[in-house]
């Protein structure tokens, strides 16, 4: 995605600073159509509608739990959903929440305490509407977004292992269990 996994984007922006001024608002404005106009990856768009405040910004480096916050990819069952149909997209504990990015990031109780220690940093409830102002406000407050969206990835990740490992050792009961019957003589009739 243009936005997120090319940071060049940003060191072009910076780059055209000494450009004229004109030229540099023409390729933004048509870039910021294209965006508005694509139908791919709106979660993104709705977190970060203005192009220029974002790829302009003087601080904040992206890496892998912010994307994954920003995108909303990756293990996230809606997502992971198209690889394998076997799992639902429900949220294990809110059964009428679909486990997107909002839901898990914004919404989800599971994930309250890691809300909560955000808040008493950035003392401004987060939302996805306000999400690009308080990352851009100042940089300690996107180490704080960042450390946030750490938490809430890495814990929703174990929790992706374990259920992986359940399921898992349930299958190997199934098929010992299925294997035993094989090999028992079936016992003789009385
Ligand atoms: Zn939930």
């Amino acid at each position: 995605m243009v936005l997120l996994a090319d940071e060049r984007a940003r060191l072009y922006g910076r780059r055209q600073e000494d450009a004229e001024d004109e030229e540099r608002l023409a390729t933004l404005s048509k870039w910021q159509e294209a965006w508005d106009r694509s139908t791919k990856a709106r979660w993104t768009h709705r977190l970060i509608p203005n192009i220029r405040v974002w790829i302009e910004r003087r601080h904040g480096e992206l890496n892998y739990h912010l994307t994954q916050l920003l995108t909303g990819h990756g293990f996230l069952k809606h997502h992971s959903r198209r690889y394998d149909y076997n799992q639902s997209a429900q949220c294990p504990v809110c059964p009428s929440s679909i486990e997107n990015a909002e839901h898990v990031f914004y919404h989800c109780p599971r994930f309250s305490e890691e809300r909560e220690r955000l808040y008493s940093l950035l003392h401004e409830v987060m939302t996805p509407e306000n999400t690009p102002r308080l990352m851009l406000a100042s940089e300690p407050n996107w180490l704080a977004v960042a450390s946030f969206a750490y938490s809430v990835v890495t814990r929703l990740r174990d929790e992706e292992t374990d259920r992986r490992f359940d399921d898992a050792a349930r299958r190997r009961r199934h098929s010992n269990q299925a294997s035993m019957k094989r090999i028992t003589p079936t016992p003789p009739s009385p």
